[in-house]
């Protein structure tokens, strides 16, 4: 057994980090769950290019919990680390990263959802993590690293014959709700609802002689082929009013039109966009856009991104441009965002030139009855079309 110190100048990191990040504990799951997913993509390109030879159809990620022993695992059948890489990765990188975190941004707490936190934000929640791995490189051995949150860490030869990273975290005494079905359900789905690879959490149930009892086939939790990153050639109105409640499962409307974006020059940026039904009630209409990176969930605050006067918009705006490890200040002045905020302007009032142009009888009879509706999607239109 190896037994080292992790490269952290400060013994007491964690405490920091933990304190400082205090809100926003639920996020390790994200970043967890973010790193399997990228093992499992990086096995599935090597496949691609002949560099793997095992089976990458069917990798899915497993999450479970044991409410007994307060710990959470999450297993993934992506590229794995060789021990060199485990010392390399975790240990020198990841652990250098919780100190850079901190110098940059002890006075800055508003980064955009604390995104690309990274390894160590693990123990925010745990007092142990334990991490087994078996690389895809042929004549690997299997390891496993384990740490109490103090910079010390064991690395040892440990059992695991499937290639892959199993993490387990033993949950700290403040944080025991993430052992516990109905928190962890919220979590995946606020961050996980359309990730790119299945993840599977617990057994789909089954109405049986009077009550649900538990099958053998795996409960999926995300919908992997979100309708943003489909053609729009494929889909009908149908598609995207099923996906606008996919989105809004406590909305009873339907929404009025949809704008469907997919850019790959001079940035990329998939998305889709609904006019809503408005309501008396406008305030509780706004910010409802969700934005997200490569389907990872990151916040639903889009200001900045997305003008003030179309936050009545809703829907799913996804884009790795967007820089989101930095503060909502200096994303409003970041040229990139400013083209990207622009764009989607232009295409907004595009499409409502377009919808008065060759749709307006039903343009209206959406509309309604409702005297009000119009006024406010006519005053919108003027702002929009005055801005592009
Ligand atoms: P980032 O993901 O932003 O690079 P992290 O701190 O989250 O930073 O992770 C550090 C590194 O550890 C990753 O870049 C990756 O090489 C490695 N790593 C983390 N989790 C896994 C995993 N589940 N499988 C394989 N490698 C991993």
């Amino acid at each position: 057994m190896q037994k080292g110190s992790i490269g952290v100048s400060t013994e007491n990191i964690f405490p920091i980090i933990k304190k400082f990040l205090y809100s926003e504990h639920e996020i390790f799951l994200r970043e967890l769950i973010s790193n399997a997913i990228d093992a499992t993509n990086k096995l599935k390109t090597l496949a691609s290019h002949g560099e793997y030879k095992g089976d990458v159809e069917n990798l899915k990620i497993n999450l479970s919990i044991d409410k007994e022993n307060n710990t959470l695992t999450v297993s993934d059948s992506g590229i794995g680390m060789t021990e060199e890489e485990v010392d390399k990765y975790i240990n020198q990188i990841a652990f250098s990263g919780a100190g850079e975190f901190l110098e940059k941004y002890k006075d800055n707490a508003n980064i955009i959802g604390h995104f690309g936190l990274g390894f160590y934000s693990l123990f925010m929640v745990s007092k142990k993590v334990e991490l087994t791995t078996l690389s895809y490189k042929e004549g690997s051995k299997a390891v496993k690293w384990s740490c109490d949150g103090s910079p010390e860490f064991t690395l040892e030869d440990a059992e695991k014959t499937t290639v892959g990273t199993t993490i387990v975290l033993f949950l700290d005494d403040e944080n025991k709700e993430y052992a516990e079905e109905t928190r962890i359900n919220e979590l995946l789905t606020k961050y996980c609802k359309f990730l790119p690879v299945e993840i599977a959490f617990g057994k789909e149930k089954e109405w049986k002689d009077g009550k649900y009892e538990e099958t053998d086939k795996d409960h999926i939790v995300n919908n992997t082929r979100p309708l943003w990153i489909r053609k729009p050639s494929e889909l009908k109105e149908e598609d995207y009013n099923g996906f606008y409640k996919e989105l809004y499962p406590a909305s009873f409307d339907e929404p009025l039109f949809n704008i469907h974006m997919n850019i790959d020059y001079p940035f990329n940026l998939t998305g889709i966009l609904y006019f809503p039904k408005i309501k008396n009630n406008f305030e509780v209409q706004k910010n409802k856009i969700q934005l997200y990176c490569n389907q990872v969930f990151v916040t639903d605050q889009v200001e900045g991104i997305v003008p003030d006067y179309l936050t009545l918009l809703h829907g799913v705006i996804d884009s790795p441009d967007i820089p989101l490890n930095v503060s909502r200040s200096y994303l409003q002045g970041d040229p990139n965002v400013k083209k990207i905020s622009s764009h989607i302007t232009k295409k907004v009032a595009d499409r409502l030139q377009e919808l008065f142009k060759n749709q307006r009888p039903e343009f209206e009879k959406k509309m309604g009855r409702f005297k009000d509706f119009h006024s406010v999607w006519n005053g919108f239109r003027r702002k929009i079309l005055r801005k592009s």
